[in-house]
């Protein structure tokens, strides 16, 4: 089943689907487990600092060898591409999804490079997903707010021809510094408007309940990529603190677990 296929088939069940960031072998492994002993499907996700640092090709025979073995219905994706260059090298070594993030660009901007994008992976049957709104970056000012824009969507939607939509309704990547609150209203206005799948970004540090709701209004696919980075790498930490033990293939099965054991909870997010 394609990516698009699946998502339009969770669209119609008010469900979704985990997407989960990947950095390393390790965070891979605990993904995976989780995954496997869960019996659910997942979206392996790939920015570009994470390619520049397994190499693109090393990371998507990981990921593909990883969904094999663990026998888990999965999909490739690249996150956030900003440069055609790189959605195009994806394409070629065989990711199933990508997404072209132009949201920091002028909207006719963000349409016209997204149009090329679509162009591209039609020929790989790849799924497409773009942004529109501001969902800040890690490092960007997470007190601004700019909804996702019912008509605009309608515009860029139906002009750009994408599969999927992540949409601003509050969320920011990274962990809160106060409660967020989430634009439900908007998120309806946008579902009813909107036949294609939506996206929700910066999951990480949402409540339970929120995400929940936003899943029955619409969001069918679900990124977590800060928890994921924090858990691994602050169980290392603890490990290696607490212990003179320096044997990597001792330690790191410790944070593996607790990647495991996230992802596993998350799972209940989207179900
Ligand atoms: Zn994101």
């Amino acid at each position: 089943m394609t990516l698009q296929e699946k998502l339009y088939s969770l669209k119609k069940t008010d469900k979704a689907v985990l997407a989960a960031n990947f950095y390393n072998f390790e965070t891979l492994k605990g993904i995976l487990e989780a995954a496997q002993s869960c019996n659910q499907p997942v979206i392996l996700q790939l920015t570009q600092s994470s390619i520049d640092y397994m190499g693109l090709q090393n990371a998507v025979s990981m990921a593909k060898t990883g969904l094999d073995f663990y026998k888990v219905q999965g999909w490739i994706h690249l996150d956030h591409a900003n440069n055609l260059e790189l959605v195009e090298a994806c394409l070629k070594s065989g990711f199933d999804s990508i997404m072209f993030d132009g949201s920091e660009l002028p909207f006719d901007e963000n349409i016209k490079l997204t149009k090329i994008a679509v162009k591209s992976a039609q020929k790989y049957n790849a799924n497409v997903e773009a942004e529109l709104g501001y969902v800040a970056k890690l490092g960007q000012d997470s007190g601004k707010v700019q909804f996702t824009q019912t008509n605009e969507a309608k515009v860029f939607v139906e002009e750009t021809g994408i599969n999927a939509l992540a949409v601003a309704i509050g969320t920011v990547h990274g962990f809160y510094k106060s409660k967020p609150e989430l634009n439900f209203e908007r998120l309806s206005e946008l579902n009813e408007a909107l036949d294609i799948p939506l996206v929700m970004h910066g999951a990480s540090g949402i409540p339970k309940e929120d995400v929940r709701k936003a899943v029955s209004l619409g969001i069918c696919k679900v990124n977590i990529a800060t928890e994921i980075k924090n858990t691994f790498i602050l169980n290392v930490k603890k490990i290696l603190s607490e212990t003179d033990n320096i044997d990597l293939r001792t330690s790191f099965p410790v944070a593996i677990e607790a990647v495991k054991i996230l992802i596993k909870d998350k799972f209940n997010y989207v179900n």
